[in-house]
């Protein structure tokens, strides 16, 4: 598969001493879906915010279709953003309140002169809103007129309007009602299906993360604790850390229901990240040298690094017998 993204040893640190970012390294094939997982303030949504671009990196490079993106000018970066858009979480305020769905998603085709007149933007934005299962009838509706799954699907379809052989997509669902996640989580798979797109898929959500991730990245302050293709990854997750965020998702079958790992306290502050492995104050097997020596991310299988000195080729649930939370 060719690479389409290759981020390389990034790092973002905020005032000096927030480490919101430390080093993370992943590449994205074309078509792929790449789900990056982890609590809030794990350094996700940073990820995301400087693949976009929408911030410099203090350190490392950002690679996309082999050109190095890391600092670039103003003008390159228009023309990057025809490669790669965005959906952002909430589709109450990312929307111009005073833009009707039609200005909205042909918004991105006016920036870039790819539209020619306002009969020719009201005929594209009428079929921009069919291809995401709206009435052409709602173009001068208003985005307040739209129900919140309705409005993520203009935000959607916005986003694919130029065509971006990349979309970086940040909880794209979690401000949406369950009930029409998974209308908007088809309507995202339907169109990466036809358009050939791929997805950065930020989210906390493992059952969302399981329909639609190809590959699992887990982040923990900052970092990647764990990358591996999603089956191998939902089979048995090597870092104690993913297989607590796996444990606290329900299970559809009794059988398959994990030991339920509960960690203890919060993620610590990224302005003092612990010594050695920084999931070390909470991890359920933690040893002494998981205190002073930081675990490399190397491969525990096929295609599958975890960043954990106990990483090995059973499940970690069968080592926490002794550990486990009532
Ligand atoms: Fe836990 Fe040690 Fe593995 Fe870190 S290296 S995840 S502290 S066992
Ligand atoms: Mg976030």
């Amino acid at each position: 598969m060719n690479k389409l993204l290759e981020v390389t040893d990034l790092k973002k640190i905020f005032g000096g001493s927030v480490r919101a970012v430390d080093g993370v390294s992943f590449s994205l094939a074309e078509r792929e879906t790449l789900a990056l997982v982890g609590e809030s303030g794990c350094g996700k949504s940073t990820v995301s915010r400087l693949i976009l671009r929408l911030t410099n990196p203090t350190q490392g490079t950002i690679r996309f279709e082999g050109k190095d993106i890391t600092r670039i000018s103003q003008g390159a970066l228009k023309s990057i953003r025809r490669e790669i858009q965005f959906v952002f979480q909430d589709p109450f305020s990312s929307l111009d309140p005073r833009m009707t769905a039609g200005e909205i998603v042909t918004e991105p085709l006016s920036v870039h002169g790819l539209v020619r007149n306002g009969r020719e933007r009201r005929s594209t934005a009428e079929r921009l809103l069919q291809a995401v299962g709206l009435s052409s009838k709602h173009v001068d509706n208003w985005p307040r007129q739209f129900s919140g799954g309705q409005r993520q699907r203009l935000g959607i379809i916005r986003a694919f309007a130029l065509g971006p052989r990349l979309i970086v997509a940040d909880e794209p669902v979690s401000a949406l009602d369950v009930s029409v996640r998974s209308q908007v989580i088809n309507i995202l798979q339907d169109m990466q299906e036809d358009k050939g797109t791929a997805y950065l898929f930020i989210s906390h959500d493992m059952a969302t993360v399981r329909h639609m991730a190809d590959r699992v990245a887990v982040m923990y302050l900052g970092k990647i604790v764990e990358l591996a293709p999603k089956t191998s990854f939902f089979a048995g997750p090597q870092h104690p850390y993913a297989e607590a965020l796996l444990s606290a998702v329900p299970a559809s079958h009794p059988s398959k229901r994990r030991r339920r790992i509960l960690l203890a306290g919060d993620p610590p502050s990224p302005i003092s990240i612990p010594s050695g492995c920084r999931f070390h104050t909470r991890c359920p097997i933690a040893q002494d040298v998981c205190k002073s020596s930081e675990p490399p991310l190397k491969p525990v299988a096929d295609n599958h690094l975890a960043a954990c000195h106990f990483a090995q080729a059973w499940p970690i649930a069968s080592r926490l017998k002794d550990v486990d939370a009532p």
